[in-house]
This record gives C-alpha cells, structure tokens and sequence, in this order.
C-alpha cells in the first residue's frame, strides 16, 4: 500500500514504486512499460481531475494473485466522475487545454482489466488487472 500527496512531482515515484513491487514476478520490458504508463494515467487523473486546484492524498494498493495476477487499485477522493460510461469514451474529456480524452483507453489497451467506480464528491478509484507472462512470452 502506498500514499502520498497529489502533486505532479509525486507521478514518478508512484510508478516506479509499483514496478518496483511487480518486479519479483520478473515481468518483461513490455509489460513494465504497460504497467508503469497505466500507473501513470491513473495517477495523473487524480491530480488534475480528482483534486483540480485543491491537493488531497492518493491511495495505491498492489496485489500479487495467483497465477501471477497483478492488481493495482488508484483511489482519489476528489470531486469524483457523474458519468464514468461517458469519461471512458475514447477522446472524452472535460479539459479544455490541451488533454487528449486518452487516458481510459489507454489503461484498457495496456491492462487485462480496468473497472472505474466513483461517487460525485466523494472520489474515484480505478482498478486494473494484468497477468504477467514474464521472459516466457
Ligand atoms: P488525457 O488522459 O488524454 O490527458 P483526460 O484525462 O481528459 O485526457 P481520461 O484520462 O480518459 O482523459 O479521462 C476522461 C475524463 O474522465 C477526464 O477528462 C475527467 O473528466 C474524468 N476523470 C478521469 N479520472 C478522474 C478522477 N480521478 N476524478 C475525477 N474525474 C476524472
Ligand atoms: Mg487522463
């Protein structure tokens, strides 16, 4: 389990902690990458979604399954998802800068797994599964 503050710099440290943690299943590079990129959205949505301007803790937890299962569960509890069919829509966003709307579809592509729940103004969280194949593939 890990938490730390939502700010930007924190991004980093969460991924690589969570590969850190994975790394005993000795996953390959590919899988790394997936893994570390999916972190990496999930994470960044709690940030500038969950908690916009204010700052608030994100909660991780990783879990080793059997059959060399992995998964990571992000939690924020933030200003939470009213429609979270709709924010999954490949190019949905409610950014106005200069955000893709990709980040959902991106942890779909790269994990086996990915459940959203959230509750508007109580938080969201983002679960993912992955089976690690490892040198094997
Ligand atoms: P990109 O990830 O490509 O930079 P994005 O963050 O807008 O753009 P997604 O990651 O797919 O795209 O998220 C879609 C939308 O879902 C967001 O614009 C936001 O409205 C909402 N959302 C996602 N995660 C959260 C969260 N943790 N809390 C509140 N809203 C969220
Ligand atoms: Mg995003």
């Amino acid at each position: 389990k890990l938490q730390f503050d939502s700010k930007s710099i924190n991004e980093g440290f969460s991924r690589v902690a969570v590969c850190a943690f994975v790394a005993s299943l000795d996953p390959n590079i590919e899988e790394l990458t997936d893994i570390k990129t999916a972190v990496s959205e999930a994470v960044t949505n709690a940030i500038v979604h969950g908690y916009r301007e204010k700052e608030g803790k994100i909660y991780i937890t990783v879990s080793i399954f059997e059959n060399n299962i992995i998964r990571i569960k992000i939690r924020d509890k933030g200003v939470g998802i009213p429609d979270i069919e709709k924010a999954m829509e490949p190019l949905f966003t409610t950014s106005d800068d200069e955000r893709a709307g990709l980040g959902f579809a991106v942890m779909e592509s790269f994990m086996d797994k990915l459940k959203v729940s959230s509750k508007v103004g109580f938080g969201t969280t983002v679960t993912m599964e992955k089976k690690i194949r490892g040198k094997k593939l």
